[in-house]
């Protein structure tokens, strides 16, 4: 075992089991974990005013930061452990080098300090000591805040050392023995390398937390009730159910409905309509012309780097035909691109403007707010946008495990131009673009975002296919 499979285990015991003995090709490649390794290795080197050096020698040698090293020793009599610190930073001391010594350091992103980074640092200063020869008293968590790095020391008392050690017990025991079952948390999978080959098992297996709504608590609720699998689920009667939520107070009825119905559609895969209040107007609010707009950023340095503009003059217009405008805001110097967004935006000032999900219309309004918008101003330029995501949710029940931007348009038929794309694929490409300035990378990320677009207007005409076929 080794530092990797604590870091998961911390998170999800079937993660670090996977990590140590699952099939590797079921494996999706993250691009969460390869932004955190850029992340890391960047304050890492200013941490260490890029005095940074890999291995053993860098060691030797006494250099400020050391990474990529790997030290093999023995936990327990039969427990080998094989440490990987993400950062050893050269500190006074006396070691078998000389007159100095390393302490472990690992990165945080965010502000809080989990188990997960206390632990990482015990586990490394564990097998550390005995072979730097040096006794290590604390360890390091690094961030950033406000673009500056934030050092935190962790002294690694007897109690967290002994924390951590039962821990390597039970990680242990879990690595020996049959995988463990899918993490009742799912957000977790959302990032997470595995989330397709688990996805699969709990579809085949009826997991209540597939269906949307339904987290760990609920699921936990509904199985005290009896209710364990989807299939049950999607059987009950609805009242009866409601009864049974009493946690959700007013809405236990208006809930255990959706959830029924949500279970229903999930194992038919057939969608369940709702209402069509919310979606009545639609057409007649689009057919003389809209926007369909969609933002990239980086949420870490509240940067939005691309706003993307579909024009679309009228229903009937070919794909290939529409008009894409993406503005670049590659410095965060905001100034120009507002004054091209404000541009689109009034040039045609009866459109609608067609988004998905609440992030594009509280940005436009913070630009509106920055340029010292009216009230009345801000209020007229709201009311414009209209989110599909708030009415494809309230119009409809889909057979789906979400209602992200790619999971419905996906069950539409849509496909992106490039394969295995999403939003963090397109922020891993804008900080590969950042590092190397190579044009490809913004190919990459307009694309992506063009296809958002289309994927948002693919939406917005299954909502309105019922009132089309009316007139
Ligand atoms: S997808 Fe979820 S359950 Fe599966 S290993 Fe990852 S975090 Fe654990």
């Amino acid at each position: 075992m080794n530092s990797l499979h604590l870091k998961n285990f911390t998170r999800c015991k079937r993660k670090a089991w996977l990590d140590f003995k699952g099939k590797k090709s079921y494996e999706v490649w993250s691009p969460h974990k390869a932004i955190d390794k850029i992340n890391q290795f960047q304050i890492f080197s200013e941490f260490c005013n890029g005095e940074i050096y890999t291995g053993l020698k860098a060691c030797k040698n006494g250099y400020q930061g050391v990474i990529g090293l790997k030290i093999k020793g023995n936990l327990f009599q039969n427990i080998n452990a094989e440490i990987r610190p993400q950062l050893l930073v050269k500190t006074k001391g006396k070691s078998k080098w000389g007159q100095y010594k390393y302490l472990p350091a690992v990165y945080k992103l965010g502000h809080k300090t989990t188990k997960e980074h206390l632990f990482d640092l015990a586990f490394c200063s564990m097998l550390l000591e005995s072979f730097q020869q040096s006794k290590i008293e604390k360890g390091l968590v690094i961030s950033t805040f406000d673009k500056k790095v934030k050092v935190e020391e962790i002294y690694l008392n007897k109690k967290l050392r002994k924390k951590v050690l039962n821990v390597l017990l039970n990680l242990n025991e879990c690595l020996e023995g049959s995988l463990p079952e899918i993490t009742q948390d799912r957000k977790k999978c959302t990032i997470c390398s595995w989330q397709k080959f688990c996805d699969k098992e709990a579809k085949e297996n009826g997991y209540l937390t597939d269906i949307d709504g339904i987290g760990s608590k609920t699921a936990s609720l509904l199985k005290a009730k009896g209710i364990t699998n989807t299939q049950t689920l999607a059987s009950c009667n609805a009242k009866q159910l409601g009864e049974k939520l009493s946690k959700f107070n007013d809405q236990k009825y208006e809930k255990a409905s959706i959830f029924v119905k949500q279970a229903q559609a999930y194992i038919s895969g057939e969608p369940c309509f709702i209402s069509n209040n919310n979606t009545e107007d639609l057409l007649e609010k689009i057919c003389s012309g809209f926007y369909v707009f969609d933002i990239e950023s980086n949420p870490d340095e509240k940067h939005n780097f691309l706003y993307g503009f579909l024009k679309v003059n009228n229903l009937s217009i070919k794909k290939e035909d529409l008009i894409y405008e993406p503005i670049l805001n590659l410095k965060n110097n905001t100034g120009e691109s507002y004054r091209q967004i404000i541009e689109i935006l009034f040039s045609h000032k009866e459109w609608p403007v067609l988004h998905y999900g609440e992030t594009e219309k509280i940005s436009i309004i913070n630009i509106a707010k920055e340029l010292n918008f009216s009230f009345e101003e801000i209020d007229l330029l709201a009311s414009r946008f209209i989110d599909l995501h708030t009415l494809i949710r309230k119009s409809w029940i889909l057979p789906l495990k979400n209602y992200g931007l790619k999971t419905v348009s996906n069950w539409l038929g849509f496909e992106w131009v490039q394969k295995n794309v999403s939003g963090s694929k397109a922020l891993y490409w804008w900080i590969q673009y950042q590092i190397t300035e190579n044009e490809i990378f913004l190919k990459k990320i307009i694309q992506y975002n063009k296809d958002d677009c289309l994927a948002t207007l693919k939406i917005s005409e299954y909502l309105i296919k019922d009132q089309l076929k009316k007139n």
